[in-house]
């Protein structure tokens, strides 16, 4: 694994108290992978039998050649939408502050069901911005109901670690007794070791 900051080792390294925690780092980085390794050979595959098995030839026609391009381009970019893959290499673990707090509403979101105008409706979601050792800033976005409600865990100007792969930060500033789960989110007022729902360790 390739370090792009030195902080971010040192961090990283961290994880390595919590086994669980470092394994689902790197199994995510993995899957990511994987994934990503499964669906271009799938489409390299697919590409092969069409041109050579059935001896066609790569010049084609030229409507059918726009649709080609544009089904190549889904198929190469889908791996950075879906498995997000470049985050392998962009995403990466710090120590940082909590510069913001927001609470944002998304407007017109179609709810399933009943007529098409009226269940355009706001969507609410969490943004906690953040700012890194560089002074890159970040922004954690967050749709469920329960992450929403936990927004007074996270404090402006509180101190936060990132660790690579996980979509919760482990808030350094916590009130005593305090726990959020990394892997899922899970807010407990008592000091475990293990979340209860996922059973990873929490961050001490
Ligand atoms: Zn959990």
């Amino acid at each position: 694994m390739s370090y792009k900051y030195k902080n971010e080792k040192i961090v990283y390294k961290r994880l390595k108290q919590y086994p669980d925690l470092y394994n689902y780092s790197r199994f995510q980085s993995a899957k990511r992978i994987t994934a990503s390794v499964i669906w271009y050979g799938f489409w390299f595959f697919t590409y092969y039998i069409y041109f050579f098995s059935s001896q066609k030839r790569l010049i084609v026609e030229k409507p059918v050649s726009l649709v080609l391009v544009s089904i190549s381009i889904v198929v190469i970019l889908m791996p950075f939408n879906i498995f997000k893959v470049h985050k392998i290499i962009t995403d990466r673990s710090y120590d940082g502050i909590i510069k913001d707090v927001k609470q944002k509403y998304k407007i017109k979101v179609l709810v399933p069901g009943g007529s098409y105008l009226s269940n355009l409706k706001e969507q609410e979601c969490l943004s906690i911005i953040t700012e890194d050792d560089l002074g890159k800033l970040h922004d954690y976005i967050y749709w469920e109901k329960d992450d929403i409600n936990n927004q007074a865990y996270f404090k402006k100007g509180a101190k936060v670690t990132h660790y690579k792969e996980f979509k919760y930060l482990h808030n350094i500033d916590r009130e005593e007794g305090e726990q959020l789960c990394v892997v899922c989110g899970q807010f407990v007022i008592n000091d475990r070791d293990t979340c209860a729902r996922c059973k990873h360790s929490f961050i001490k």
